[in-house]
């Protein structure tokens, strides 16, 4: 069986693309990665996008998302994409989607695949993984009632999980390597106005220590050379998100840093490949960014599997 479209990916852009797709009558399958979480399913309380002045809970918001593409027929797969490599289906151009054990064949392929949260690469931050270093506050917040704990960043991210945090912790301690944050100033108010958040300005953690789980972090402060000891209980690592693009590498035009080029209408390098979401190069990483970049992917497969078909509407 070949498909229409072949979404790869489960956060906003990759769900968009399916309600567009499939309501727009294409065979659409939507594979998602059984390891990788979609980073806004995991946000706690999302306030910026469009139409919920109240607020509401990442989980909750790809929730409908997903019912809303189920209604207009896209089919869901768990399952991991190995490589994506030209194949024909009746004598068509198509792409052979090679999973864990075996392949999907689609005319067209849309890439959503989201991000994964970078790491610093210091001692310790591997060994204990899950025993004290974490990156998402909303999965493990619950570890660290009463206890002190350390967020690393500056952007909305870390300052996202710094408040998060501090509904929970004794206190929370953001070390950043400058001397003001890269967040967005409502966060950063909210932040500065939380008694139990305080600072360490221009400092990397350089070292993580403990016995069983985590008992301490060293930190260097990048003006003076200065290396000091902290005691904690947890360290949330938040530095910013790395694409899960390595399997695209030599298939598709990457940037330096693994984001997928497209033009402004989600083409890739490949045609019949289109991108969209926070795995792209982009400007402006946010839940209704992704859903515009994922509605506009559908609408450029769709007019690609068109015009492969011979169904293509007037010129
Ligand atoms: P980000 O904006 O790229 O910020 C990453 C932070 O980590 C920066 O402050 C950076 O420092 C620091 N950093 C990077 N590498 C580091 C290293 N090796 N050692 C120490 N510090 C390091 O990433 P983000 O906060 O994860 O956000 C990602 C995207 O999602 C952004 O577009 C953000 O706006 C968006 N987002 C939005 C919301 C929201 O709207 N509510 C919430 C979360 C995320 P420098 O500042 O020195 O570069």
């Amino acid at each position: 069986m070949t498909y229409d479209v072949v979404i790869i990916g489960a956060g906003p852009a990759g769900l968009t693309a399916a309600i567009y797709a499939s309501r727009a009558g294409l065979k659409t399958l939507l594979i998602e990665s059984a390891a990788i979480a979609s980073q806004a399913a995991m946000a706690s309380d999302i306030e910026n996008y469009p139409g919920f002045p109240e607020g509401l809970n990442g989980f909750e918001l790809m929730d409908r998302f997903r019912k809303q593409a189920e209604k207009f027929g896209a089919e869901f797969r768990i399952d991991d994409v190995k490589s994506i490599k030209e194949s024909k289906s009746s004598g068509k151009k198509a792409y052979q989607i090679k999973l864990d054990g075996e392949s999907v064949v689609s005319l067209s392929v849309v890439i959503a695949v989201g991000t994964s949260p970078r790491k610093l690469g210091i001692p310790g931050e591997e060994k204990f993984q899950g025993k004290g270093v974490f990156y998402c506050a909303v999965c493990d917040a619950a570890f660290f009632k009463d206890k002190d704990i350390i967020v690393a960043g500056g952007g909305d991210a870390a300052v996202e999980e710094a408040l998060f945090l501090a509904r929970f912790g004794r206190q929370v301690t953001l070390i950043h390597r400058r001397e003001r944050l890269r967040a967005t100033k409502i966060l950063q108010e909210r932040a500065f106005a939380d008694k139990k958040i305080k600072f360490i300005w221009n400092s990397t953690l350089i070292a993580i220590s403990g016995d069983e789980k985590v008992k301490s972090v060293k930190i260097k402060n990048v003006k003076t050379g200065e290396k000091k000891e902290i005691p904690c209980d947890g360290i949330f690592i938040s530095v910013g998100y790395i694409p899960n693009t390595d399997f695209l590498k030599g298939i598709l035009k990457l940037d330096k840093n693994g984001h997928v080029i497209t033009d402004s209408n989600m083409k890739t390098s490949k045609k019949g490949i289109f991108a969209c979401g926070d795995a792209k190069k982009k400007l402006l990483r946010q839940i209704v960014t992704a859903c515009g970049d994922g509605a506009t992917a559908a609408f450029s497969a769709r007019m690609y599997v068109e015009e492969l078909k011979g169904e293509k509407y007037g010129v």
